[in-house]
């Protein structure tokens, strides 16, 4: 038997087929569009419900699906990020304002949990991560931004200084000193060894002495290890900054035979 070529709604069957009912491909695929339409809403409340007793399932097919499209969905939602950069930073910007509190107990919970991570990723990346921080800090930009945040936290930041200072006493000892020195020229970078060592060891009764004096009258020494002793504060005060060339040669002597090297 010869196929008809037109369907009730006229559709040409020999272009859009038949299926094994005899049924026009066309008019099937209008009719269940026409369903879907009808029943749209009742369709969408149906599925919500579906979803809400088969969360657990629901949750596992999303992850199965996205761990086999991982590749897909990434790139498509880097394109995405790409395409609407400014509207994602606007947004992420109210976000950040509406949910400040929750994003803030957020990051302590997650810094608390992950600390001991945190903390080696920091050990391991710090000299990169300074350098970055000092680069920028150095700009106008940078420089009016680290001001504008020290105001506004002003008391936090020198509370945080003082307990520091107060749980590091070595390294602070260190770092004043460099300061007070620094601006002679009197650190140099080959002969830090030994110093903390030197600090951490000092009786409490002595105070650190400059063998030759940092800022002497007729010659400076370094601030170095070999050239501090400890020394009782009382004659600290007293030696003052003296020292002639003849003594500071005279040391320098003693510590060349000390090495060996005369
Ligand atoms: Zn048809």
């Amino acid at each position: 038997m010869a196929r008809k070529q037109f369907c009730p709604r006229n559709h040409d069957t020999f272009v859009t087929g038949r299926d094994d009912n005899n049924y026009c491909l066309e008019c099937k695929y209008l009719h269940s569009r026409e369903f879907h339409a009808k029943h749209r809403d009742e369709e969408i409340r149906k599925s919500a419900e579906w979803r809400k007793e088969h969360k657990e399932e629901v949750i596992e097919n999303n992850r199965v699906y996205h761990l086999e499209h991982q590749d897909e969905l990434n790139a498509k939602a880097r394109e995405y990020a790409r395409d609407h950069q400014e509207e994602r930073k606007e947004y992420m910007v109210g976000y950040r304002i509406e949910n400040s509190d929750a994003i803030k107990e957020q990051h302590e919970k997650y810094l608390e949990e992950h600390e001991e991570e945190i903390q080696k990723w920091y050990d391991e990346h710090r000299d990169k991560i300074n350098a970055k921080q000092r680069e920028k800090n150095s700009t106008p930009e940078g420089k009016a931004k680290k001001r504008l945040y020290y105001l506004a936290n002003k008391e936090e930041i020198e509370a945080y200084k003082k307990q520091w200072a107060k749980d590091h006493p070595e390294s602070t000892k260190i770092s004043s000193l460099k300061a007070k020195t620094n601006r002679g020229l009197r650190v140099v970078p080959w002969g830090r060894d030994g110093l903390k060592e030197f600090y951490l060891n000092m009786p409490d009764y002595m105070s650190e002495d400059h063998i030759i004096p940092l800022c002497g009258d007729e010659v400076s020494g370094l601030h170095v290890r070999w050239n501090l002793q400890y020394l009782p504060l009382i004659d600290n005060i007293k030696k003052g900054n003296k020292c002639t060339p003849e003594e500071a040669t005279k040391h320098y002597e003693r510590i060349l035979i000390e090495a060996g090297l005369k």
